[in-house]
């Protein structure tokens, strides 16, 4: 089946998950370090107040933390992490397909670009919590530049470090505040 947009859709750009557990926090859109400058700077264009932490960290050694940074991810605006700052739901004015604006489309970072792509070998394999999924199921056929772009972010991630850091948001619902941690937590 062809991958579409739902009418009137802002899911992906408003919801955001715990990952991989609550004790992580909420994750934000991934962001690779080549993109963080840019994203910053379209943010000042705009006048938002963007946050990004950091969100994949590498080292060599099993240290305190990682010594280099391999992908960050850029937080939601409301206190339980939600809502891209880069969404706009104060504008009358709609996507083709009906839903919200995004402030950056052309520039939107590669993560948006690939989303709702998450395996990109075959069979490829949508996120299920993606609304088309819903009622069309996890897999499309017409989603060459998603793939594309999720390969792209795959290479760029791939390392040899022995010691892979996964950072904790401490950002989520006020009903999980006593489960969610912040900072570095060795993964591998
Ligand atoms: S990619 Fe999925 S969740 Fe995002 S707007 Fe389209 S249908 Fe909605
Ligand atoms: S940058 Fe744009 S496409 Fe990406 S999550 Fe934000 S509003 Fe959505």
């Amino acid at each position: 089946m062809n991958f579409e947009c739902v009418k009137d859709c802002s899911k992906c750009c408003i919801e955001r998950e715990y990952y991989p557990t609550i004790k992580f926090g909420k994750v934000g859109v991934l962001i690779l370090p080549e993109e963080k400058e840019k994203i910053e700077s379209y943010a000042k264009n705009h006048n938002l107040k963007i946050t990004i932490l950091p969100r994949i960290g590498i080292s060599h050694e099993k240290s305190d933390g990682p010594t280099t940074i391999i992908a960050y991810q850029l937080m939601g605006k409301e206190s339980n992490g939600n809502t891209c700052p880069f969404l706009d739901t104060e504008s009358i004015e709609r996507s083709p397909h009906g839903g919200y604006i995004c402030k950056i489309y052309q520039n939107r970072p590669l993560a948006c670009k690939a989303y709702p792509v998450i395996e990109s070998s075959s069979p490829i394999v949508l996120d299920s919590k993606c609304k088309f999924c819903e009622n069309c199921g996890s897999t499309a056929t017409n989603v060459n530049q998603e793939v594309r772009s999720l390969v792209k972010i795959k290479n760029k991630m791939i390392t040899n470090a022995p010691f892979v850091w996964r950072y904790a948001t401490g950002i989520g619902d006020e009903s999980n505040k006593n489960e969610i941690t912040t900072g570095w937590f060795l993964e591998i």
